[in-house]
C-alpha cells in the first residue's frame, strides 16, 4: 500500500458491510472515529448530532462515565465465564435488577446476545412451553406484515419486511401473518397512537379458523413497529390482540428491541401501552449499545413448566457461549444505574409533548405525506421519487450527514429515535435540518 492510500484512510476491500449499499459507501465513505453525549466525531473532525441513538441502542447518549468505568473493571477482573453449568454473580445481580422493571409477572430473564438472538430464542421458547406442557401440536408461529424480528432464520420467518425474507429459500415454513396496522387513509398525521384500526387484531381470528388454534405457539409483534417505518399501534390493538390470544391459549411475545428501555415513555412499550406479553425480547438500549447483549423475559409460570423431571438433567437446551458475559452484564448494570440516576426510561414521556408539537410541524413540507410518534419515536414518510422507490428518502440522508445530523430511513420514511437524554434545543437542531433538507429534496 502507498503511504498516499494509508493517509487517506483504512482500506475498504475486505470488510462486506450489513445492511449497507456497500458500493456507493465506499465511494463516499462516512466514517465515526469517536462519540460522546449527542454527537458523534467524524473522521474529520466534524461534529455530527445523532438522531438515532446510534441504531436506537444508545438510550443513555454515548461516552457515559459509569458504562466506560464497569466494561473497564470487569475486563480487567473476570473476562470470561462459562455460563452452561458455571455462572458469576453479575448476571443474577442483573437478572434481579431487570425483574424489577418489567411489567409484573415477568420475572424470568434469558441472556442473549442480540435481538435476533432474542427472537429465536423466544420462539423456541414458546415452542417447547407448549411441548413440555402436552401440546406438542403447537408449533406454528404467527408474525404480522411489515415485522421486523432481526436477521435468523427464525426472525426472517415470522418478519413481514419481503426484501429480508426473499432471498433466502424454503426454511420459512410452519409459519404465518396477520395484517399490518398502517391505515393512512384514517390515521395519517395522527399524533401518539391512531385512533382506527383495533379491530386489525381480529386478523387473528382468521388464521385460527384456518389453522385451528391447536397448531398455534404464539403470535410475535413490535408493540411499535420500528424498522418497518415507525407504525404505531392503533388504540385498543395491543388489548385485543392479548384477548384473542388468551382465547386460544396463544402465547403473546412482545418484541422490544427498539421499544425497551425508555423508547416510548416507560421502562417498556408493555407498560405504556398497558398489555403484558408473556415474553418479551430486548437488546439494544440494554447495555446502551455498549456491548452485545440481549435477554427475554418469560411469565414465571412459562419457566416454571420446564423445571421438571430429575433435577440433574438440562430442562432448556437452548443457550449460547456468551450468554451472560460478563462485560455485557458489567454493562448493563452500568447502564441500568445510568438510567436511574438520570431518570431516563421516563424520560421520552416528558419530552413527548415539544418532540410531536416540532416533528408534526414538518406536514405540509415537500414530499412529506405522513408524520407518526410516540415517546421519543418519530416517523416522517415521503412520497416516493416515481419508479424509484426508496431513493429520496435516501437522498435527505445524506443531506442530513453533510448538514451534521445522523437519520436513518428505511424505504421513503424517515425514521428518528434520539438518545433519551435530549434537550429542547437538539429537537430544534433535527427538525431544522430536516425541514430544510426536504426543501432542497428532488
Ligand atoms: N427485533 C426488532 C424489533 C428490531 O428492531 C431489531 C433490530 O433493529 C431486531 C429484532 C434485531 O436485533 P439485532 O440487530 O440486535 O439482532
Amino acid at each position: 500500500m502507498s503511504e498516499d492510500t494509508k493517509t487517506a484512510g483504512p482500506a475498504m476491500d475486505a470488510y462486506w458491510m450489513p445492511f449497507t449499499a456497500n458500493r456507493q459507501f465506499k465511494k463516499s465513505p462516512r466514517l465515526l472515529t469517536r462519540a460522546d453525549g449527542m454527537y458523534f466525531v467524524d473522521d474529520k473532525g466534524r461534529q455530527v448530532l445523532d438522531g438515532i441513538a446510534g441504531l436506537w441502542c444508545v438510550n443513555a447518549g454515548h461516552n457515559r462515565p459509569r458504562i466506560v468505568s464497569a466494561i473497564q473493571q470487569q475486563a480487567a477482573e473476570l473476562d470470561f465465564a462459562p455460563p452452561f453449568q458455571m455462572g458469576h454473580p453479575k448476571a443474577f445481580e442483573l437478572a434481579e435488577r431487570l425483574a424489577a422493571l418489567t411489567p409484573a409477572g415477568l420475572n424470568k430473564v434469558f441472556f442473549t446476545n442480540s435481538g435476533s438472538e432474542s427472537v429465536d430464542t423466544a420462539l423456541k421458547m414458546a415452542i417447547a412451553y407448549h411441548r413440555v406442557r402436552g401440546e406438542g401440536a403447537r408449533t406454528r408461529l404467527i408474525g404480522r406484515e411489515r415485522g421486523y424480528h432481526g436477521v435468523n432464520f427464525g426472525g426472517i420467518s415470522v418478519g413481514g419486511m419481503v426484501a429480508n425474507r426473499k432471498m433466502f429459500g424454503t426454511m420459512l415454513g410452519g409459519v404465518d401473518h396477520i395484517r399490518h396496522t398502517h391505515d393512512p387513509v384514517r390515521n395519517s398525521y395522527s399524533v401518539g397512537q391512531p385512533a382506527h384500526g383495533a379491530e386489525f387484531a381480529d386478523d387473528l381470528e382468521r388464521l385460527v379458523a384456518l389453522h385451528d388454534a391447536s397448531t398455534i405457539a404464539a403470535v410475535i409483534v413490535e408493540p411499535v413497529a420500528g424498522s418497518t417505518g415507525v407504525l404505531i399501534p392503533p388504540q385498543g390493538y395491543l388489548q385485543r390482540l392479548r384477548e384473542i390470544c388468551d382465547k386460544h391459549g396463544i402465547l403473546l411475545i412482545f418484541d422490544e428491541v427498539i421499544t425497551g428501555f425508555g423508547r416510548t415513555g416507560h421502562p417498556f412499550a408493555a407498560q405504556t401501552f398497558g398489555v403484558t406479553p408473556d415474553l418479551m425480547t430486548v437488546a439494544k438500549g440494554l447495555t446502551n449499545g455498549c456491548v452485545p447483549m440481549g435477554a427475554v423475559f418469560a411469565k414465571q409460570q412459562i419457566h416454571d413448566t420446564f423445571m421438571n423431571g430429575p433435577e440433574h438433567l438440562i430442562e432448556f437446551f437452548h443457550g449460547y457461549t456468551y450468554s451472560a458475559h460478563p462485560l455485557a452484564c458489567a454493562a448493563a448494570l452500568g447502564t441500568l444505574d445510568t438510567y436511574a440516576e438520570e431518570g431516563l426510561l421516563t424520560r421520552a414521556g416528558e419530552m413527548q409533548a415539544y418532540f410531536a408539537e416540532c416533528l408534526h410541524s414538518l406536514k405540509g413540507e415537500p414530499h412529506v405525506i405522513d408524520v407518526r410518534n410516540i415517546g421519543l419515536v418519530g416517523g416522517v414518510e415521503l412520497s416516493p421519487l416515481p419508479g424509484e422507490p426508496a431513493k429520496r428518502a435516501f437522498s435527505i440522508f445524506l443531506d442530513c450527514w453533510e448538514q451534521g445530523l445522523l437519520i436513518r430511513t428505511t424505504g421513503d420514511t424517515i425514521a428518528l429515535s434520539p438518545p433519551l437524554i435530549i434537550e429542547r434545543s437538539h429537537i430544534d437542531r433535527i427538525i431544522d435540518t430536516l425541514r430544510a433538507a426536504l426543501r432542497r429534496a428532488a
